[in-house]
């Protein structure tokens, strides 16, 4: 609640205290390598998270320039809150459902302010770290009980636990060997596997919950069907357990899991017949597909989502879940930037996009400007490209007319 900005020489824009900041939107630029030599106690710093630029004791000049820029962001954000509650209906007719990214339910305020229509990603991993003691039943069942009541009428997306990687604090520690590599060790829906009893009991909690408003389960980081299939096998079990209780829950309980490495995505046709929805999560899927470590700022460079590479993965997995008559939505934060939310409309039936909060009014207001028949048109041309470079440079000449307003507030992901 004090900090209003800050600047670090390590991680990625991905990495877990990036995504934090931007939940809070706060101005934030990782990954400067060497910014903490150069800065010093009680300089004066401007920190342009849209740029990705850390100024250390501006001159005047720069201080006014930043000042003008501020006023202008501020008054693009007010100009697009102001219309926070409508559809996203693009000029064609499609409704495209945007929904909110939270990391605890101290988040669910933020919600309707922002003009959320749910939640399609609870990263339930707030109620583990940092914790003396492994969360019980009770108390995570209080938890999701909270969040179902608060997204009504819309849903909420309760991903189970994805601990390890980047994640791991409190309790957790217990737990982790020392990984030489924990991105690739025992992390998300693998770890969940290996002690049972921790991911029956959120299952557990997350069905008792889920008689006091739509709630749907999500698997992280699935990369085999065995998984998934034993996954479903002690959910199978917690629901039988529940029955034999007495206690209700909501039988018809949509499953669905994250598409966030290659395997899943060469499999997604398999893994679509036993889900009922798939979620990209951009974020673990370029760091899998790149082989770049997200909290690795040396190698940041390669978090490429226009990448060929990327792309085709995107446009196989949706074309699997349309293929099985399942939904998909994109809840890495490639849903969050216009210039990639274009794209992910191209590719057809992505109906869903989940964003931290303070990008929704953004995107609406964005996807109410576009049709998805020149997203189509766009992406179609884009396909047909060798590498990034080429296709950055196509999509940024495509898109340029939906930014007229010269706030270029727009397209901050994508500058230097
Ligand atoms: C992702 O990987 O894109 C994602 C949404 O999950 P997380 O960032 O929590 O790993
Ligand atoms: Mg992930």
């Amino acid at each position: 609640s004090k900090v209003i900005g800050f600047a670090t020489d390590g991680g990625g824009k991905t990495s877990h205290a990036g995504i934090i900041a931007s939940s809070m939107d706060i101005p934030a630029v990782v990954g400067l390598k060497k910014l903490s030599y150069t800065v010093r106690s009680g300089d004066p710093i401007i920190v342009d998270g849209n740029t990705g630029i850390v100024i250390c004791r501006p001159t005047t000049e720069q201080f006014i320039e930043y000042n003008k820029k501020r006023q202008k962001y501020l008054y693009y954000d007010q100009e697009v809150h102001a219309q926070k509650h409508l559809e996203a209906k693009t000029v064609d007719g499609a409704v495209i459902r945007v929904r909110a990214n939270i990391e605890s339910s101290h988040d669910l305020k933020h919600l309707n302010e922002h003009g959320a229509e749910g939640v399609g990603l609870y990263r339930t991993e707030y109620l583990y770290v940092n914790k003396a003691r492994w969360p019980d039943e009770e108390e995570q069942y209080q938890d999701y009980k909270k969040v179902a009541e608060a997204v009504t009428p819309y849903h909420a997306v309760i991903r189970t636990l994805d601990i390890g990687g980047d994640k791991i604090a409190g309790v957790a520690v217990d737990y982790m060997d020392d990984e030489p590599n924990p991105a690739l060790g025992l992390r998300a829906i693998r770890f969940c596997l290996a002690y049972p009893d921790i991911f029956r009991t959120q299952l557990r909690a997350i069905l008792r919950a889920s008689v006091h408003g739509k709630l749907k389960i999500m698997y992280p980081l699935i990369t085999t069907l065995e998984e998934l299939k034993e996954a479903n096998e002690i959910l199978g079990h917690v629901k039988e357990n529940l029955k034999q209780d007495g206690i209700p829950f909501d039988e018809s309980i949509e499953v669905g899991i994250m598409i966030e490495t290659p395997s899943s995505v060469m499999i997604a046709d398999e893994l679509a017949k036993h889900c009922s929805f798939f979620s990209i999560g951009t974020n673990d899927l370029i760091q899998y597909t790149m082989a770049i470590d997200r909290v690795n700022e040396r190698v940041a460079y390669l978090y490429q989502p226009l990448s060929p590479a990327i792309l085709r993965m995107l446009k196989q997995t949706i074309d699997a879940a349309n293929n099985n008559g399942i939904s998909v939505s994109v809840c890495g934060k490639m849903a969050g930037d216009p210039v990639y939310a274009i794209l992910l409309m191209g590719f057809g039936n992505v109906t869903e996009l989940s964003m931290d909060v303070h990008s929704i009014p953004k995107i609406k207001k964005f996807l109410r400007s576009i049709s998805l028949a020149d997203s189509a048109k766009l992406v179609e041309k884009v396909m047909g490209l060798a590498s990034e470079a080429e296709i950055k440079a196509g999509v940024m000449n495509s898109i340029d007319k939906y930014f007229t307003d010269d706030t270029g507030a727009g397209l901050e992901e994508n500058a230097p």
